[in-house]
């Protein structure tokens, strides 16, 4: 049904959860599997506490970008290690929302995969605001994991 699907990954729990759907979907027809992070370079929290005079915006970014590679790394070993050969990892800058729809039209995904909440589980609201904004914004299907 699927060629190529893209999963958005930021190291939650649901994130991981999507991480394991797309990659039962894409056994089922040897497809690509495209594992996707973008760095929240502006909710660091350093950001937020010092501001942009204390902690400058490249430190940040290279700090969390580094971070983002070992996530990204980490959700690569874990799709081939479900068995999926055809794995690609990206790290992509700007506001994740925009940075994740960007990648899926450059890839021209059939899919993209998410969980529901991520990291910033506060609120209690069924949808985070990255998975909203893609559920209603991305030009293919979206399936978003609980
Ligand atoms: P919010 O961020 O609005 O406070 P939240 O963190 O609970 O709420 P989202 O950020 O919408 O919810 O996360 C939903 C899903 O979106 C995650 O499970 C993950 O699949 C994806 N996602 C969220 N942030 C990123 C990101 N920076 N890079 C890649 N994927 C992301
Ligand atoms: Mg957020
Ligand atoms: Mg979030």
């Amino acid at each position: 049904m699927y060629k190529s699907l893209l999963v958005a990954v930021d190291g939650s729990t649901q994130s991981e959860k999507a991480l394991i759907l797309a990659c039962h979907l894409a056994l089922y027809d040897d497809a690509e599997v495209h594992i996707v992070h973008a760095p929240e370079v502006l909710q660091h929290p350093a950001m937020m506490t010092w501001g942009i005079g204390s902690v400058s915006m490249e430190d940040s970014r290279e700090e969390l970008e580094a971070t983002g590679s070992k996530v990204v790394e980490r959700a690569v070993l874990a799709a081939q290690e479900l068995g999926v050969t055809k794995v690609h990892g990206h790290v992509v800058r700007g506001e994740p929302t925009r940075a994740i729809i960007r990648q899926s039209e450059e890839l021209g995904v059939d899919v993209i995969v998410m969980g529901c909440r991520g990291l910033g589980n506060l609120s209690g609201l069924v949808m985070g605001s990255v998975s909203h904004k893609i559920t209603h914004s991305a030009k293919c299907g979206v399936i978003t994991v609980r």
